[in-house]
C-alpha cells in the first residue's frame, strides 16, 4: 500500500501552509486541495509535475472539512480536470452553496465575537479585520457545481488510492470534519484534528440548529479521546509535517487547555467578568481570532463544569462564579 504523498500549499492563515495529500494509484486522487490563489495553483502544479502529472490529470478530490484552506481551490481544479469531488454530508452545503453558509456563519461570528467587543476603537478595528478577512476567504473559495459533488458516509470505509480507509467523524475544530484511518498501516489522515499546535475550534452554528452556536472545544476534547483509542504510527496532519506519538501530543494539548481554562476561572474570580476583559488579559494581541474561539471554549467548559454562569449585563456577556 502506498503512503499518501504530502504536498504543501500556501495559505492566508497564520500557519502559512496547508497539506494536500496525493495518491497515485489506481488514479490520481487528492485529499484536500488548498486555497484558490495563484501561489497555491503553481505550488500544486509543480508538486504534481514531479510525478509527471498535471492538474488536468486529477480524477478525484476528497475533502476532510469545508474550510477555505482545504476546499477553496476545488472548484478551479474541477474546471480544469473535470475531477469528481467527495465530501461528507455536513460539508455538502458548504461545497455547493458556499455564500449562503457563510452568511449563516457570519451571524454567529457577529454575535459571539463582535457582539462582545468593547464599545471603543478596538471593537471597530476588529470588525474591519473580520470583514476584510471574510473578503479574502470568499476570493479564495469557489462554489462547486452540484453535479460534481458526491457524499461519502460518516462511518465505514472509503477506498483511497489502493487501500481501504476507515472514516472517522472528528468534530471539534469544526463540526464537519472527518479523518481517515488505515488500520493495517496505522496511518491517520488527521485533517485539523491532530496538529502539532493545538487546533482551534472555530465559531460556527450547530448542525441541527443554525440559530445556536456549536460548543466546539467540548466536542474537541471528546474527539481527542476517540483519537487516543486508535493505534497510530503516523499522523498525516492538515498542516505541517507528519508525526507519531499522537497520544503524548494529545495529553500535552489537553493539559494546556485545562490550564488556560483554570486561568480563566481565576480571572473571573478576581472580578474580570466581561468577555473582553478576560480576553485582554489572556491574549496580548487584540486581533487574535483563534484566541477568541479558545476563550469561548474555556468559558463553555467552565459552564459545563457548573463553576461559572453566563448572563447579559448592559448588552455584553458577563460571567460570574456559581
Ligand atoms: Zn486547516
Amino acid at each position: 500500500m502506498t503512503e499518501p504523498i504530502r504536498i504543501e500549499l500556501p495559505t492566508m492563515y497564520g500557519m502559512k501552509s496547508v497539506n494536500a495529500y496525493l495518491f497515485l494509484n489506481p488514479e490520481p486522487v487528492l485529499i484536500d486541495c488548498g486555497e484558490k490563489t495563484k501561489a497555491s495553483w503553481e505550488a500544486l502544479q509543480s508538486a504534481l509535475s514531479v510525478y509527471n502529472l498535471a492538474i488536468k490529470d486529477l480524477k478525484k478530490i476528497i475533502i476532510t472539512h469545508a474550510h477555505v484552506d482545504h476546499i477553496g481551490m476545488a472548484g478551479r481544479i474541477v474546471e480544469e480536470s473535470g475531477a469528481e469531488v467527495w465530501v461528507n454530508k455536513y460539508c455538502y452545503d458548504w461545497a455547493v452553496d458556499t455564500d449562503q453558509m457563510w452568511k449563516r456563519r457570519m451571524v454567529m461570528m457577529e454575535k459571539h465575537i463582535l457582539g462582545d467587543m468593547p464599545p471603543n476603537g478596538d471593537g471597530e478595528n476588529f470588525k474591519k479585520m473580520l470583514f476584510s478577512f471574510m473578503g479574502a476567504v470568499m476570493d479564495a473559495w469557489d462554489t462547486l457545481p452540484a453535479e460534481k459533488v458526491h457524499t461519502f458516509p460518516m462511518e465505514g470505509t472509503l477506498k483511497i488510492g489502493d487501500g481501504d480507509w476507515q472514516i472517522i467523524y472528528a468534530p471539534g475544530h469544526t463540526n464537519m470534519q472527518t479523518c481517515f484511518y488505515q488500520k493495517e498501516k496505522k496511518w491517520l489522515i488527521g485533517a485539523d484534528m491532530l496538529l502539532s499546535i493545538t487546533p482551534t475550534p472555530v465559531i460556527e452554528f450547530k448542525l441541527d440548529d443554525p440559530s445556536k452556536r456549536q460548543r466546539g472545544l467540548a466536542e474537541m476534547l471528546q474527539s481527542f479521546e476517540k483519537m487516543k483509542t486508535l493505534e497510530i504510527d503516523t499522523v498525516f496532519p492538515g498542516h505541517y509535517e507528519p508525526f507519531s506519538n499522537h497520544r503524548r501530543l494529545i495529553e500535552a494539548q489537553v493539559r494546556r487547555i485545562h490550564m488556560r481554562k483554570d486561568a480563566t476561572y481565576e480571572l473571573i474570580k478576581d472580578g474580570k467578568n466581561r468577555f473582553y476583559e478576560l480576553f485582554d488579559v489572556l491574549y496580548t494581541n487584540r486581533m487574535n481570532m483563534p484566541g477568541m474561539s479558545m476563550l469561548r471554549g474555556y468559558l463553555d467548559l467552565l459552564i459545563d463544569e457548573n463553576r461559572i454562569e453566563e448572563s447579559i449585563e448592559d448588552g455584553y456577556t458577563a460571567y460570574h462564579l456559581v
